[in-house]
């Protein structure tokens, strides 16, 4: 049948059922062999039920053969009409998009002010906000055939209403209804019965709600009523969410029902009206390779799902609609990311550096009490070759798990920097960190003849006349490095001579805050700084792709030697009694131990133990030893205060998580985690990597509550359980993406992070997807550097991401 294409074949099918349908489809119990001249025709445009259907078409009953035939014509109806968008297509330039909300044509007032009140500036940002879910409000063929529990929506007609009586049953009063096949009964629990009034005997109705069947008898409770002509029923209704709030991941339905369908309409006459005319952007063959439909039908097809889509597939975002939306967010993204990283490297100079780099890895070893690792040699090597190389500035991850000693490839860093005349500028997440990197950067730079006088620390706590001290030093290059917190370098600070900026324990910030950072704090001229990130959080490969797709890679995937993994222990609270007798024998051997709390005070809601009261406890258990509490309602200058005592004679520090990243205090061996079950498992793994910082054995302990073995999820355990078999960063961090989801990698702070509107990293689909499309944009880039070929992907890219990225390339 190929001699006439699926158009054509589809029109024929239409014409034929059309003629049928005269006569109310007399022909239709006349004549025999339709269903199989149907299935001849359309065979290969079809799915399996209704060919099934149509190859038994003559068994059937005349009813059952006319609802086979309704169904047909939607179909080919809706395969047509895809056929002309395509052929007809008159496309109009992204600019035309890129129109304010204000200025769109056909929407009233109160529409306008919705959509400019969730964020939207153009038709582009309406376009692309993709409903959240979907429900299907199909209408059931034949309400005989449905089955109990099942969530269905049928058209039916009234045929009487009545009161119930209190004796007969617990409904106050009932609609009884029928679709032509059986009956169904609508039962009400109202008093005020004005309601009702409404369902006027012979009037028509479309009910949605669970199909209940008792004793033969069908009814709903309390069902959703429209009438037939609704807009909300007779196909899948899309549901629009909105974030919950501020830079939060969870999605919410806008609470006013009013505003609620306002914007299901406002969405489906802006849909509607302009989606057809998107100009498609990405290049055909990558569309035939996947098979992704362009973007018009993407569009439409997912904004108004057709009626006869496979619902599930809608649910999974499987459809091959969905699926190419997913893929060219990524593909933007990744482009985005590659041209950002291609910009900075040519875009800007960077800060010449000279110096033979083996003789320097040498000269600092022999000068450092401990040898470095191999891996730490390498890594310095490659940063420091990023820097020698003077004409791009390096943009580098340094990625090691705690303890693995990255503070002193840092320093080696600094030092190269200092040696060629250029300041750096090192950025903690704390100030417990800042104060602890300072010293270790003095100690170790003294070594190397840096005056401690050319270190300085800037810290919040500091007076503002001390600050500007400070900041002066910095300005005059008499400071040459500067060790500070993050919010610190949001300040104006004037560096002459920036070379380096070094931002530590970064997996809270990704590529979109590191420019914000880089932008809003350190003033440069057109010399960009070499910059090292550096993170303990070992990055899945999704996020590297995503959030860190412009930076180059590092790994110290070796600890230092004598490093004896750390000793875990899972622990139920009755256990622990054993617990403080091994406490009390560390601490005589002069270690030192960390007791960490989830909260600070009592939540009755969750029954945590706070730290303040537990340190009273721990007190008394030790009432001989010095106890230290910290937690993070104190001030930045009174936990410096406290760490400093705990670093000099302190035997028991119990904290919040506080200590969580960074704090180096080598006698510590002991971590005593309570609620560990409260904690993700990254978290713990950080926590854990405060102890075992030296040759000394650490022990880490976890402990739940006794409740928890019998009431506990299998998947709290079951997660305390991998923490504890494996001391591997690595698998942890897996574990927990597979358990908790990406976002959550990144920490509470979702501000300012990458943000996708249909593709969701946590689904291993996607992040196949994700892959793909990376791949994809590389071999653009390196085909076509500037996107000169496909500008409307280019304009959609600068779109995105041109004020959030350095897209300087191509803007
Ligand atoms: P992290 O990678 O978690 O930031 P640090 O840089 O704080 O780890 O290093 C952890 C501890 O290991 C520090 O006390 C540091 O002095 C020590 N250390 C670093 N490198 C080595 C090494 N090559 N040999 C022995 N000890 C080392
Ligand atoms: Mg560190």
């Amino acid at each position: 049948m190929n001699y006439i294409t699926q158009k054509e074949r589809l029109e024929k099918a239409l014409k034929l059922i059309n003629r049928l349908k005269e006569n109310n489809y007399e022909k239709v119990s006349k004549i025999l062999g339709i269903g199989l001249f149907l299935y001849k025709l359309l065979s290969d445009l079809l799915n399996d039920p209704i060919k099934e259907d149509l190859k038994i078409f003559d068994k059937y009953s005349k009813e059952k053969k006319i609802a086979i035939l309704e169904f047909l014509e939607k179909l080919i109806k809706q395969r047509l009409e895809k056929y002309q968008l395509n052929r007809e297509r008159k496309i109009k330039p992204l600019e035309a998009f890129m129109v304010e909300i204000r200025k769109i044509p056909f929407l009233s007032l109160k529409e306008k002010k919705l959509l400019e009140s969730l964020g939207f500036k153009t038709l582009i940002d309406v376009l692309y906000f993709f409903p959240k879910s979907y429900e299907d409000r199909r209408l059931n063929k034949s309400l005989k055939y449905c089955k109990a529990n099942e969530k269905i929506c049928v058209k039916v007609k009234v045929i009487d209403k009545r009161k119930l009586s209190k004796e007969d049953s617990p409904y106050n009063f009932e609609v009884l209804t029928t679709d032509g096949t059986a009956y169904l009964s609508l039962k009400y629990r109202y008093k005020d019965f004005r309601a009702l009034l409404k369902f006027k005997k012979g009037s028509e109705w479309v009910v949605c709600g669970k199909l209940k069947i008792f004793n033969g008898e069908r009814y709903m409770v309390h069902p959703t009523v429209y009438t037939p002509e609704s807009e909300l029923v007779d196909r899948i209704v899309p549901i629009y969410m909105v974030r919950k709030g501020e830079g939060k991941e969870e999605y919410v339905e806008l609470s006013s029902a009013t505003k609620r369908k306002l914007l299901l309409n406002v969405m489906k006459t802006i849909v509607k009206t302009y989606a057809p005319y998107f100009p498609e952007y990405i290049p055909y063959k990558l569309l035939q390779k996947y098979n992704y439909p362009t973007i018009d039908i993407a569009l439409i097809n997912t904004h108004l799902p057709p009626s006869t889509e496979n619902f599930y597939d809608l649910l999974e975002k499987k459809t091959p609609y969905q699926q190419r939306l997913i893929y060219e967010e990524f593909l933007i993204l990744s482009l985005a990311l590659l041209l950002q990283k291609k910009h900075i490297k040519t875009g800007y100079s960077s800060p010449k550096m000279e110096g033979d780099i083996e003789g320097f890895i040498k000269e600092f070893e022999d000068k450092l009490p401990f040898q470095l690792t191999n891996a730490q040699r390498r890594v310095l090597r490659e940063i420091l070759s990023d820097m020698k190389e003077g004409k791009t500035p390096m943009n580098r991850l340094l990625q090691g798990d705690v303890g693995s000693g990255k503070t002193i490839v840092a320093i080696g860093a600094t030092l190269f920097a200092y040696r060629n005349g250029y300041q750096t500028a090192v950025m903690a997440p704390t100030e417990i960190l800042a104060q602890q990197h300072y010293k270790n950067f003095v100690k170790y730079l003294k070594l190397f003849g840096v005056k401690s006088s050319e270190i300085v620390l800037l810290t919040g706590s500091l007076t503002r006349s001390l600050k500007s001290k400070i900041k002066q030093l910095i300005k005059t290059n008499t400071a040459k490095i500067v060790i500070g917190t993050h919010a610190l370098f949001q300040e104006d600070i004037e560096f002459p001579k920036l070379g380096l900026v070094i931002i530590d324990e970064q997996h809270r910030f990704g590529v979109l805050q590191r420019k914000a950072l880089l932008e809003r704090g350190i003033r440069h001229s057109s010399i960009y700084p070499h910059t090292l990130v550096m993170t303990a959080t070992p990055i899945p490969r999704t996020l590297l792709l995503t959030e860190y797709g412009d930076l180059d890679v590092s790994i110290i995937d070796e600890m230092p030697k004598g490093r004896r993994p750390v000793i875990t222990k899972l622990l139920y609270e009755d256990e622990k009694e054993k617990l403080l007798l091994f406490v009390r024998r560390e601490i005589e051997k002069g270690n030192k131990v960390y007791v960490i709390y989830p909260l600070i005070e009592e939540s009755e809601k969750l029954e945590l133990k706070s730290a303040v009261s537990e340190w009273e406890k721990w007190k008394k258990f030790f009432p001989d030893k010095k106890v230290l509490l910290l937690h993070g309602r104190m001030k930045d200058s009174e936990k410096q205060r406290v760490m400093e005592e705990f670093k000099k004679d302190g035997h028991i520090l119990v904290s919040t998580t506080v200590v969580e990243v960074g704090v180096d205090v080598p006698e510590a061996t002991v971590m005593i985690i309570e609620d560990a079950h409260r904690f993700g498992l990254s978290q713990l793994h950080q926590l854990r990597g405060r102890v075992g910082r030296s040759d000394k054995q650490g022990y880490c302990f976890v402990i739940v509550p006794s409740s928890l073995k019998e009431s506990a999820k299998e998947e709290t355990l079951e997660r305390l359980k991998v923490f504890v078999t494996t001391n591997d960063g690595f698998k942890i961090a897996q574990e927990d993406l597979r358990l908790r989801g990406g976002g959550n990698i990144l920490g509470t702070q979702q501000t300012g992070h990458i943000t996708f509107s249909i593709a969701d990293l946590n689904n291993p689909s996607h992040q196949y997807i994700l892959l793909q499309a990376r791949a994809d944009a590389e071999k653009i880039i390196n085909k076509d550097p500037y996107l000169e070929k496909l500008p409307t992907l280019k304009k959609l890219i600068l779109y995105r991401y041109g004020n959030k990225m350095d897209l300087g390339v191509i803007g």
